[in-house]
This record gives C-alpha cells, sequence and structure tokens, in this order.
C-alpha cells in the first residue's frame, strides 16, 4: 500500500471498492486555458481532447505525450466515438455537429434547425442505435473567448440525430443542458443543467426514462456542489462520474454522493480510457489529469 489518499473524499462505503488507495491521482500535462471534451481513441492509444479557447484539439499517449490533432478545431468542445468508432465532435466556432470519417473528411451531422441556426454543441453521445444525441447551451456564443459572440436563434435544447438524418428536438425545457450519458442498459439518460452564463441557475443532473426511445420525466437526479457537472460517463455498475468544482463526484444510480475525487483544478470533463477502460481521464482548467479505477466505464471502444 503506497501513495496519498488525501486526494479521496469519501461518504459511503461503496466508495472504496471503486477506487485505490494505492493509485495516484497524474497531472499528465498542462498549460491549457479550458481543456474538455475528452474522448479515448483505444485503436490508437490516445486521448484526444479540446483546449477551447485556443481552438484546437490535442492528442496524448502515454509514449509521445502532448501533440496537436487538429488546429484550428472550429473551437470544438465535446467529443465522442459513434458505433464504428469514428470521432463525433461538437464545434462551437461553426456551430454544429461533426463526424471525421476513416480518411479524415469531416461530414457535418447538425448545423441548424427549423431553419434556424444551432448555439453552439457542447456535449455528445451515440446510442447503441445509431442515434446521435447533443445538447447546445449558448455558452460558445455568449463570449468571444470560446467562439464567437453571435445572436441565439434557438433556445439551449438537447437534439437527437437519426442515423437517417432526421432531426429532432427531444428537450427543450433546460437553461443551458451540458454533459449528458446514457445508463449501460440505455434504459435512463442522465442530463446535467450547467445554468445560463452569469446566473445561478441550479446545477443539477436530471433523469428520464427512456422506455418509449424519447426521454419522459426528467426528476432532478443529483444536485452537483460545487461546481457544475459539465460532464458525466458512467461505470459498469451504473455509477455517475461527474465533474465539479473540487474534482470529480462519484454518484450512485440511487443519487446518492459515493465519493470524490479532489483535483487541484476546476473539473470540466472526463472519460474512462487506457487498456480495461479503468482510467479516468479528467480534462480540469488548465490541466490533464488521470487516474486508475477499481471499475470499468461505459465506453467505446
Ligand atoms: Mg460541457
Amino acid at each position: 500500500m503506497g501513495g496519498s489518499m488525501s486526494f479521496y473524499e469519501s461518504y459511503d462505503p461503496r466508495f472504496g471498492t471503486y477506487v485505490m488507495f494505492n493509485a495516484p491521482l497524474k497531472k499528465l500535462c498542462g498549460g491549457f486555458d479550458w481543456a474538455e471534451g475528452p474522448v479515448w481513441m483505444g485503436d490508437a492509444g490516445c486521448l484526444l481532447f479540446s483546449d477551447i479557447p485556443n481552438n484546437r484539439i490535442l492528442r496524448w499517449t502515454p509514449e509521445v505525450g502532448l501533440s496537436t490533432y487538429r488546429a484550428p478545431s472550429n473551437y470544438a468542445n465535446g467529443h465522442t466515438r459513434d458505433r464504428v468508432g469514428r470521432l463525433v465532435s461538437c464545434e462551437h466556432g461553426s456551430r454544429r455537429v461533426t463526424r471525421t470519417e476513416w480518411d479524415g473528411a469531416i461530414t457535418v451531422i447538425a448545423e441548424g434547425y427549423q431553419g434556424k441556426r444551432l448555439n453552439s454543441p457542447n456535449d455528445v453521445v451515440v446510442k447503441s442505435d445509431g442515434s446521435i444525441w447533443f445538447s447546445d447551451p449558448h455558452y460558445g456564443i455568449a463570449t468571444d473567448y470560446e467562439g464567437y459572440q453571435s445572436l441565439q436563434e434557438l433556445p439551449c435544447n438537447v437534439y437527437r440525430v437519426d442515423p437517417d438524418g432526421t432531426m429532432e428536438a427531444v428537450l427543450t425545457d433546460f437553461n443551458c443542458p451540458n454533459g449528458l450519458a446514457f445508463s449501460p442498459d440505455e434504459s435512463l439518460l442522465y442530463v446535467a443543467d450547467t445554468g445560463r452564463l452569469g446566473h445561478s441557475d441550479a446545477q443539477h443532473i436530471r433523469v428520464f426514462s427512456m422506455a418509449s426511445g424519447r426521454p419522459k420525466g426528467g426528476a432532478v437526479f443529483h444536485v452537483i456542489k460545487p461546481g457544475a457537472s459539465d460532464g458525466l460517463r458512467i461505470d459498469s455498475d451504473g455509477n455517475l462520474w461527474s465533474s465539479a468544482g473540487d474534482g470529480v463526484h462519484c454518484i450512485a444510480p440511487d443519487g446518492t454522493l459515493l465519493g470524490k475525487i479532489l483535483v487541484p483544478e476546476i473539473v470540466s470533463n472526463i472519460c474512462f480510457g487506457g487498456r480495461a477502460k479503468h482510467q479516468l481521464y479528467i480534462t480540469a482548467t488548465t490541466g490533464l489529469y488521470m487516474i486508475a479505477l477499481n471499475r470499468r466505464g461505459v465506453q467505446l471502444p
């Protein structure tokens, strides 16, 4: 047994079985202005993530360290992979969601709805039926810091894009939807509300039933304090791992806060990666961190 325990806070005995007290919280690299949108590319053995204000997507590998994947990136934010491994990205600057094909070509998946431009797509997940779900808050057009200050044309909705290209606003009652994730069996959809820029709206995660194929319900599942659930991921037991102002919070499927990984910078987003998806990669303001967990993430591939 070794390593520091000082970066864990446990609130429930279950948390002790999810973390390893001899696994360090490692800072892998830094120097960013606002890092977000991590996605593990298992086949390439690398992590991709956005440095939004610097208009670039970065790549980190254990062997080489940090390099540039794409710059300019249209102020890209959240990323995921679709069911055949292609990169799907939210872009603030171009106000669209794109897919990077295997040959590197960029395909536009969504850029407008009912004749109006999207705001600034923020975070994205792909369901097993191939549908693409993304949040569209206003953060990327509210200032020139993470995109281009522009007029908002649409409410801050969550959209679903069918594999046939049909687009649908599926959640329309959010202040600012942000991180989103399906439960392991896809019976539930979790969506974070991080509130309007400059307002003190509630920072919480809502839960929706997916029994009918479309989200129903939407009760508040968990209130994040301090900070916000800018990004969340699910482990194989259905626990939620969410960004927060003081680190990463682990929340049980019943909504109980089990414990925290304290990170020295405000955390924006997280993803599971590594050989067994047992490593938690953490984008936190100016730095990229990683910690090994005793739990595997539900994540492709
Ligand atoms: Mg986000």
